[in-house]
């Protein structure tokens, strides 16, 4: 038997159900924020990745797919959205819009060669935004209000926000070669994957899983501390914003995020429930006013998050969140026999193209049994065809629950059923 390959998985039944609603929840939300759908292709140069996510970052080192066509093109499956995003912002010359901020959400596949675990997948969804062109604090804290007001809107409880500054580039160099003297005597007592991190990107030893507890990390540099005026007035208005919109947020000066992109603005979004795993980061930003640029583009402010939509899905489980889905059809037709399928197959069409959900027996059950399917189905009615109906167009319909039988002519079904099925 053939299975899945490792680190993906299926997605059917109440999963699945689940899942749609989130997603229309996201594209509901991302209408009412005024924000524009792309879709960018899943694959695309391995440059553009190498380029924008960062030589040095654990996503292109170790965990990209990389193929080559049959033209010999280097190739990689995206391991994250924000590349293609901006590609596509420079490619259709979106900075000359006169719309300038483009504001961008996008949902889709993502994939990754990572050590699968819970919450860790090789192909997993991320739901993400990014606004191009707006250097305002606002855009950085309306970015993170973004998962903020779906959690609420979903009715996830058990969330926190932690938000923290790289300040700009040059509050950034001045805090990295704090951050260089800092380490450099304790070298020897970090990880591998640490050392090398030293000399291609120290902030980043701040974002390492393996030596966080370590006392050398907490007793590091802060961010906070070399930050210019710049800097420090950009972030105090972040502050005010999602004050001014209520949401709560702590400031965790050892946020770095793992990406090199990064300026002013990052914050996480976690589950904040006991027990939940060590993958609980639900989502993650910031801003990056200098990416546009790395990618050929003209100067452009950036800011953005990404949210992974199974780690959504299991602190919702986690927390028993309830939706309202549906639960059942409206109509189950039962044709008799052979002889009354046509008019049954015409009838079930009628109702689905007016709204209403409608299943018919493909089987030739017979009645009992399918009396059985329409309650297993959870039915509302059941329609009735055998002959005498195919021939006078007077229909039997019965509502599954009061058990009650009607007669009536097929051109008044639609109305029946809107009259009796209600909102
Ligand atoms: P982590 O620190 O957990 O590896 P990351 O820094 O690699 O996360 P990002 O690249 O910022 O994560 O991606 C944003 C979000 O996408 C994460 O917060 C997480 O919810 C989700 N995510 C990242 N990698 C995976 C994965 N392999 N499987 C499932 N979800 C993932
Ligand atoms: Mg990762």
């Amino acid at each position: 038997m053939i299975q899945k390959a490792k680190g993906t998985y299926d997605v059917f039944g109440e999963y699945g159900k689940r899942l749609l609603y989130v997603e229309e929840l996201i594209e509901g939300l991302m209408e009412k924020y005024n924000y524009e759908y792309f879709r960018t292709p899943i694959f695309e140069s391995s440059n553009l990745f190498h380029r924008g996510v960062g030589e040095t970052t654990d996503i292109v080192t170790k965990e990209t797919y990389d193929f080559k066509d049959r033209g010999d093109r280097d190739l990689t499956l995206r391991p994250e959205g924000t590349a293609s995003i901006v590609r596509s912002f420079i490619e259709n010359k979106m900075y000359g819009n006169h719309t300038i901020p483009v504001k961008a959400w996008y949902y889709g596949p993502m994939f990754r060669y990572e050590r699968p675990q819970s919450g860790r997948f090789r192909e997993f969804y991320q739901f993400g935004v990014e606004v191009f062109g707006s250097e305002d604090p606002l855009a950085d804290a309306e970015v993170i209000s973004i998962p903020v007001n779906l959690y609420k809107l979903l009715g996830l409880k058990g969330i926190k926000v932690n938000i923290n500054t790289l300040g700009d580039s040059e509050s950034r160099e001045m805090y990295r070669n704090a951050l260089i003297k800092y380490f450099e005597p304790y070298i020897n007592d970090l990880c591998e994957d640490c050392k090398e991190r030293f000399n291609k990107n120290p902030l980043r030893i701040l974002d390492c899983k393996v030596d966080t507890n370590k006392d050398i990390m907490k007793n590091a540099p802060k961010t906070i501390d070399y930050l210019n005026e710049n800097s420090k007035r950009h972030f105090e208005m972040v502050k005010k914003y999602l004050d001014s919109m209520h949401i709560e947020y702590s400031v965790n000066t050892n946020l770095v995020r793992g990406l090199d992109y990064y300026t002013h603005t990052v914050f996480e979004v976690e589950a904040s429930v006991e027990g939940f795993g060590s993958q609980n980061v639900l989502c993650g930003g910031g801003r990056y006013d200098n990416l546009v640029e790395t990618l050929d583009g003209p100067k452009t402010n950036g800011v953005g998050f990404a949210m992974g939509v199974e780690r959504l899905m299991t602190a919702l489980d986690y927390e028993n969140v309830s939706m309202p889905l549906i639960n059942g059809i409206d109509c189950y037709i039962i044709p008799m026999s052979e002889n009354e399928k046509d008019y049954a197959a015409h009838l079930c069409m009628e109702l689905r193209l007016n709204g209403f959900i409608t299943d018919i027996d493909y089987n030739n059950r017979n009645l009992k049994n399918n009396f059985k399917m329409a309650d297993r189905l959870n039915s509302k009615f059941v329609i009735i065809i055998g002959e005498e109906e195919k021939n006078t167009n007077i229909i039997t319909i019965k509502n599954n629950e009061t058990k009650e039988e009607y007669k009536i002519k097929d051109e008044d079904l639609i109305d029946f059923l809107d009259e009796n099925i209600g909102e």
